[in-house]
């Protein structure tokens, strides 16, 4: 079995959205060895939507579900790495509806955003009238390599339509390794109660069969 890590590091230097500081993740050493310390501990204070997450309908939806009540099921699944490294600004309605998208397919976008490390204020984003296809199309759930999934839409629309459907999202993935095609997809959150997302460990199984 092969398993492909596509999720961020979380250090100090990462890339952050909008390269907001306060979007940064901070490190604190409690005790080391080196300052007479017999443990090493330390803490880390991490905005929920740096790195690779997961967003919960919280997040847009007042009112909506929180990350520790989110299925483990719908988050160790059959997936789908789509390659759209030939788009430049937004997944259109049309470049979902050539991909012979299905009910219940969990897919992971991959763009040309997996190729570049640096924020990109204009990475590709889900334009909303894709996210209402894959509505549309009852799919279970949609990654993407960037650390959001739209940007200049001011009413959040794929947030919402895809959250007000039900449908996972995953953010924040690294895909320029992984070539398209299917694999066993594992993304589990971390249990934190109330919050509206979660960091991920999200890898790619492939070589195992996941059964229906
Ligand atoms: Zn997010």
């Amino acid at each position: 079995m092969e398993i492909y890590d596509i999720s961020m590091v979380i250090a100090p230097d990462m890339t952050v959205y909008k390269n907001k500081a306060e979007k940064r993740p901070l490190f604190r050493v409690n005790q080391e060895f080196s300052g007479g310390g017999k443990a090493y501990e330390s803490s880390l204070c991490l905005d929920m939507h740096t790195g690779t997450h997961l967003d919960a309908p919280l997040h847009m939806i007042e009112g909506g579900g929180t990350i520790e009540t989110v299925d483990l099921s719908r988050l160790w699944v059959n997936c789908r790495v789509l390659d759209m490294t030939g788009i430049k600004d937004k997944i259109s309605r049309e470049d979902c509806a050539n991909q012979g998208i299905k009910a219940g397919d969990f897919l992971l976008l991959k763009t040309r955003n997996s190729a570049q490390d640096a924020f990109d204020p204009g990475f590709v984003y889900l334009d909303w009238r894709g996210a209402q296809y894959l509505k549309e199309k009852e799919v279970a759930g949609v990654g993407i390599d960037a650390l959001g999934i739209e940007r200049s839409q001011p009413g959040h629309e794929t947030h919402k339509i895809l959250l007000g459907a039900g449908i996972i999202i995953l953010e924040g993935l690294r895909l320029k390794d992984v070539e398209a095609g299917e694999y066993v997809l594992c993304a589990f959150p971390l249990r934190i109660k109330g919050l509206e997302a979660a960091p991920v460990r999200a890898v790619l199984l492939r070589g195992l069969e996941k059964g229906p």
